[in-house]
């Protein structure tokens, strides 16, 4: 019997793996069962002799039931095998990590989770949203935009009087719906947001306006899954579109804010 390790591949890019998830790509890992957003770029560090098996879940597309994930990595386990679960960003943060892990310790195999940096942190990092600030919020919260399928619908209106940074995974096709939401619960139309979609990849491209324009901004960009929204004065540090600010013009602005 081998163990499972759990892995978060991070937000996207291959060189924001950590050190010890490429190790165990590349020196062990024996059969792979990798998540859809996980990028072709991070499935090149996987050893040549492994498996790797697409066993993707994708808001709206044909996914792998999660039981027969569950069975899958049990029985390789008994097998000897060394499985590797990769997840996009951090497994134990909207990735089912927390069931997987208990479905493993049901059929007895030892899972070992190798943490990732998660989309709601890197990737407003990646457009220079630094998800807290000492001068505009004292937290953040990480909350999912979707509903149905298990999924309780968040308190939207707890949320909007919170106080805090909203980060929402999951939220860019009900993004009209949240913000009707949080308004109605009372955060000022005004207050900053920001869309980012496939951060860290190649096609990341992002807008930035108020609550109110959010939903009319992300239909005129186009922006789609995997996107990350992000409600509050921070989000107003971001640069204006990818690229056409430069780290310094950014580290003055937030520096005179
Ligand atoms: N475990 C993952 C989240 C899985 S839920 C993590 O910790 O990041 C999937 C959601 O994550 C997507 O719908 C999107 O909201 C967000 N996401 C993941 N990768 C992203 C990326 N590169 N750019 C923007 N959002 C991303």
């Amino acid at each position: 019997m081998s163990k499972v390790y759990l892995i978060g591949a991070g937000p996207g890019a291959a060189d924001l793996l950590t050190l010890r998830a490429a190790k165990l790509l590349a020196e062990k890992a024996e059969i792979v069962l990798a998540d859809d957003l996980v990028s072709a770029d991070i499935l090149a560090l996987v050893r040549p002799e492994a498996r790797v098996l697409k066993v993707g879940k994708r808001g709206g597309r044909l996914s792998t039931p999660q039981d027969f994930i569950h069975r899958l990595m049990v029985r390789l386990a008994r097998r000897g095998k060394c499985v590797v679960r990769l997840k996009g960003g951090d497994p134990y943060v909207f990735g089912r990590g927390g069931e997987e892990v208990e479905a493993l310790a049901a059929g007895g195999v030892e899972a070992e989770v190798v943490p990732g940096l998660t989309a709601g942190i890197a990737v407003p990092a990646a457009v220079g949203i630094p998800v807290t600030h000492r001068a505009y919020t004292q937290g953040v919260t990480l909350v999912t935009g979707t509903s149905g399928d298990g999924c309780v619908e968040p308190n939207w209106s707890a949320l909007a009087k919170s106080g805090t940074t909203l980060v929402i995974y999951m939220g860019v096709a009900r993004v009209l719906n949240i913000v009707a939401r949080l308004i109605a619960g009372g955060l000022p139309p005004d207050t900053p947001a920001a869309a980012i979609a496939s951060g860290t990849l190649p096609g990341q491209r992002h807008v930035k306006g108020t609550l109110a324009d959010l939903p009319a901004r992300v239909s005129a960009e186009g922006l789609t899954s995997p996107a990350i929204i992000v409600i509050g004065q921070v989000a107003a540090l971001a640069a204006a579109s990818t690229g056409d600010l430069c780290p310094q013009d950014l580290a003055a602005r937030i520096c005179a804010a």
